[in-house]
């Protein structure tokens, strides 16, 4: 393998290796930095959301507590004012007229809503008055609470508790009666079902539990379920739910923390100030994080959408970067192999690239214009100005080789070694560009005439038979011995002709036959012209 192979070999596999291309580069740099700038963007909001939405949520939730206190706390003032209004109603009344009593119970009842039964008790604890009408009229109150209310003989609220005969989960308010001297005379209780639709869910029924989950509960003093969105645990004990437990410990508030099944939670909670009970509202944190999640998905949506225009600003911006790189690059080549012609190019919007292609245009120029120069220099006589000995060679060969037909003729200066001698070198110079002018002028301008070294010139006549070659030659020949010289002598030429491919089909052979004629020439006494056939006759 040749050097010349094996660099190209070494080039093909350099190009073959898989090159990252500016486009690739510039659309990974962006699409890096802008990812980057995204997950910056996306943990700081992430990180600063969450903590205000945990806040937010905190706030919110401890607020609600705080409005659902006070309602109740009013709610039950007013329910122990309208039991207060029964008692002092009832403090005059007959106590065996049982219809009467049922009747005003059941007016009560209807007027306020709030209780979902009444109960009227005499001293000794026998059921005087029921609304509405019910089995426990005429029997003597059973439960510990009833108990309670008739012997503390003061306004009293009781714990949540199941009645031994309707099995209900029930509170109870209860109003001590007192006669016109002051007697006790039993009292009037209010009860609520617990389980069942009761003036605590018409009244807060809309907030017990919403869309997202949040929910509330409320407390009694002792930690007892009161109200709970599943009912099924009203009357369930959580004294030991976290912030259950704070309310117990008379503390208000808001805080993060894990309820009795573990879900983590944001609570916040309040005493109501009548009952000693609490209201705790409680979003499960999770809400948060579904929140941050769709508000992230929409940042995404929306920062997606810049972002893949920005890409495809940035592919062509590159594509239109690298172009004249990729133009230069194929030109570079293309002169290389001496193909093209250098074309005129557009100055480039980017200044690097304008710069590159001016200096790579402008070394192409300069660099075609060495070769040209070298190439002239190579394939021309200094002194003349003619096609010099190696041209001539290659254009007689190349006619030959496309078989195109032609004469040569060998043309020498006679005795020219005597001019030199007699006028000197210089004179001698100036006596051959003289001569090598006139047989320029002799010639057509397919024909190509060389100085084959010295003060001996060939002349390849295209397409030129013998004959004419010989009128040529000599016409030639008696110009120069016709023409005014630099010196005052006349100068004369000898030349031999040869015809291809009637004299012969070989370069080097014909070049002989043509130099045997002339030597012909000079032999027969100089300024003469002789073909080889005349030589061979
Ligand atoms: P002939 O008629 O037999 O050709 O005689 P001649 O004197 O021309 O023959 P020869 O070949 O002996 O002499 C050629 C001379 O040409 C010799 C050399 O001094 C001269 N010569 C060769 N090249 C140059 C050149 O470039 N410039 C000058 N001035 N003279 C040259
Ligand atoms: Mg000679
Ligand atoms: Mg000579």
């Amino acid at each position: 393998m040749t050097a010349q192979n094996k660099s190209a070999t070494l080039k093909s596999k350099i190009r073959n290796v898989k090159k990252i291309s500016l486009t690739v580069l510039l659309g990974g740099l962006v699409t890096i930095a802008v990812l980057m700038t995204l997950t910056i963007i996306f943990i700081s909001f992430y990180t600063s959301q969450k903590q205000s939405l945990i806040d937010n949520t905190l706030t919110s939730n401890y607020s609600s507590a705080t409005q659902m206190s006070q309602t109740l706390d009013s709610l039950f003032q007013s329910m122990q004012s309208s039991l207060d209004y029964a008692a002092h109603s009832f403090s005059d009344i007959d106590y065996t007229d049982t219809a009467e009593i049922g009747g005003a119970l059941d007016l009560i009842r209807g007027s306020s809503n709030y209780f979902n039964s009444l109960t009227l008790v005499d001293e000794t604890g026998l059921v005087r008055g029921v609304s509405p009408m019910g089995g426990r009229l005429g029997l003597h109150i059973s439960s510990t609470a009833a108990k309670n209310a008739l012997h503390s003989r003061t306004p009293y609220i009781s714990e949540p508790y199941v009645t031994p005969i309707s099995q209900r989960r029930i509170l109870f308010l209860s109003q001590p009666i007192f006669g016109p001297n002051q007697t006790f005379e039993g009292y009037v209780s209010g009860s609520i079902y617990l389980q069942e639709g009761n003036i605590l869910s018409h009244s807060f029924g809309s907030q017990l539990k919403s869309s997202n989950g949040s929910y509330f509960f409320i407390v009694d003093a002792k930690g007892t379920l009161l109200f709970h969105p599943d009912t099924e645990r009203i009357g369930e004990n959580i004294s030991n739910n976290t912030v259950v437990h704070k309310l117990l410990d008379n503390q208000q508030g808001k805080e993060r923390y894990k309820n009795l099944s573990g879900l983590d939670s944001l609570a916040g909670y309040t005493k109501v100030p009548t009952t000693g009970w609490g209201v705790v509202v409680v979003s499960p944190t999770k809400i948060v994080f579904d929140q941050l999640s769709h508000h992230i998905r929409m940042l995404l949506i929306y920062t997606s959408v810049p972002f893949v225009i920005l890409t495809l600003i940035v592919i062509r911006v590159a594509r239109k970067l690298a172009s004249p790189f990729v133009i230069l690059a194929g030109l570079v080549n293309r002169v290389d192999q001496g193909e093209v012609d250098l074309p005129v190019m557009k100055p480039h919007w980017n200044r690097e690239a304008d710069l590159l292609t001016q200096a790579v245009l402008g070394a192409l120029a300069s660099f075609r214009k060495q070769t040209d120069q070298l190439t002239y220099d190579a394939r021309t006589d200094v002194l003349t100005g003619m096609t010099n000995r190696r041209t001539f060679e290659e254009v007689i060969q190349h006619w030959i080789d496309e078989e195109i037909p032609f004469s040569l003729i060998v043309i020498d200066i006679d005795r020219f070694k005597s001019i030199n001698d007699t006028y000197g070198h210089h004179t001698g110079d100036i006596v051959l560009k003289h001569i090598a002018e006139l047989i320029r002028q002799a010639v057509r301008p397919q024909d190509v005439c060389s100085r084959f070294g010295g003060e001996e010139f060939v002349v390849l006549l295209r397409q030129t038979k013998s004959s004419t070659a010989y009128q040529v030659a000599d016409y030639i020949r008696s110009s120069v011995e016709n023409s005014a010289m630099p010196i005052d002598r006349t100068v004369t030429i000898s030349a031999g002709i040869a015809e291809y491919p009637i004299h012969s089909a070989a370069a080097m052979e014909l070049f002989h036959l043509a130099d045997t004629a002339l030597y012909q020439a000079k032999e027969e006494g100089r300024n003469r012209t002789i073909t080889i056939q005349s030589v061979e006759k």
